[in-house]
């Protein structure tokens, strides 16, 4: 579907109002990492009643029946203004566009339409202890019953499962030592059913958003294996490509960079050469990310750029502190008072995570290597 600038722009005013009346009824305050971080599900289900969910889904399954472009714009008026999105963000993200490519068309009536609503959340279940860079070791184990698979297991790090309603778990359901990525297939877990226990772990922000899930016995029906059962990796590599590849992977800290230049910190020469820099590499990185959701829609392999928008755009986030801390250091006083602190603080606790989660920038740059080499 070809978008129009107008097109573009219009829906982009329209975002813009929506958050100006979010901020002036006091809904969220703006904060770094809130695609993380910042879980309201009363604000994303007013996301999804405005149909900023499931944007470019068919209409059928309650989607929008948009353009890749269109959504793109909507999630970065969002992460920009730094708006609480992390309660949909997996599902609307991930989830969703696995379900339109593998799911069965029961999975699609049941699942979409809530998840377009911002109804229906659902955390991604694929590190565990002992695996987390190399997935295909997971040991979460589900066996054959009469009625579908019984779950034994431990997922970590599993953002927001205290708060979703289902867990999208990676499993091994049958031992393959020809093939290691074989034998391995997708779940979805109701993380209310019997045997599923929840822990919150605390997080160096002060925030929850991290559980272990314990999985005890756990019974699946057979209708809510997503894809062909053994066939798991690929539904996680192409879950991957969204996940690596989005605004949310440049633009995590850009709240800070807002606020330093609203602030006025930025008068001397360095620290706008600085901020002029981050602004072109940002730019950049725009470009190619919307270049991988192009692909993504047409169905062509994106792994190389995908894992190229992560690498280049978490070290940016992280350069976006230290230009402000810079800027703070060498202009005290001028670096927009309370709000630009808070926005420091908070954005340099949660800094260690952005190169580690959905894949650390050390796998990223082999899968790089290996992607150039090809
Ligand atoms: C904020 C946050 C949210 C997360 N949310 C989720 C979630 O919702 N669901 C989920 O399933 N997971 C989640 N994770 C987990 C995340 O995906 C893993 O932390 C990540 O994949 C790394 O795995 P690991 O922690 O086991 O580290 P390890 O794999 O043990 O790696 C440790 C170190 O060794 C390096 N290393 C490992 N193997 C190699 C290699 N072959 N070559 C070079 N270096 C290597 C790594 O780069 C890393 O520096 C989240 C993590 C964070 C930080």
């Amino acid at each position: 579907m070809t978008t129009t600038q107008a097109t573009v722009a219009e829906v982009r005013s329209e975002v813009r109002r929506f958050l100006a009346d979010e901020l002036a009824a006091g809904s969220f305050r703006p904060s770094c990492d809130a695609w993380i971080q910042g879980h309201s599900a009363e604000f994303s289900r007013r996301l999804g009643q405005r149909g900023w969910l499931g944007m470019t889904w068919p209409r059928r399954y309650g989607g929008g029946g948009r353009s890749a472009l269109e959504r793109f714009t909507v999630i970065e008026e969002l992460l920009a203004a730094g708006a609480p999105v992390a309660a949909h963000w997996i599902a609307d993200r991930q989830t969703g566009p696995l379900l339109l490519r593998s799911g069965t068309e029961q999975q699609k009536q049941r699942f979409l339409p809530l998840i377009a609503q911002g109804r229906l959340f659902i955390a991604a279940g694929m590190s565990e202890p002992d695996s987390g860079s190399d997935l295909a070791s997971v040991r979460t184990r589900a066996v054959p019953t009469a009625t579908g698979w019984r779950v034994n297991g431990r997922k970590v790090w599993t953002s927001h499962a205290h708060r979703s309603h289902f867990l999208l778990a990676l499993v091994r359901t049958e031992a393959r030592d020809d093939d290691r990525h074989a034998g391995l297939s997708q779940l979805l877990i109701g993380l209310d059913s019997p045997g599923v226990t929840v822990r919150t772990i605390g997080a160096m922000t002060g925030e929850s958003h991290f559980t272990e899930v314990t999985l005890d016995d756990v019974d699946v029906p057979a209708e809510q294996v997503v894809g062909r059962a053994g066939d798991g990796w690929r539904g996680v590599v192409s879950e991957l490509a969204h996940e690596r590849s989005g605004p949310e992977r440049y633009l995590s800290t850009f709240p800070l960079l807002t606020e330093l230049v609203s602030g006025g910190a930025t008068d001397g020469e360095t620290s706008l050469a600085d901020v002029g820099s981050a602004t072109a590499r940002l730019w950049a990185l725009r470009s190619l990310s919307l270049q991988v959701q192009d692909l993504l829609e047409r169905g062509q392999p994106t792994d190389t750029a995908a894992a190229l928008v992560k690498d280049l755009g978490t070290r940016l986030e992280g350069d976006i502190i230290d230009i402000t801390r810079r800027a703070a250091h060498r202009r005290p006083g001028r670096t927009g008072g309370a709000a630009l602190s808070e926005l420091l603080g908070a954005a340099q606790l949660a800094a260690p995570s952005f190169t580690l989660r959905g894949g650390t920038n050390e796998i990223l740059r082999g899968l790089i290597a290996r992607g150039l080499e090809a």
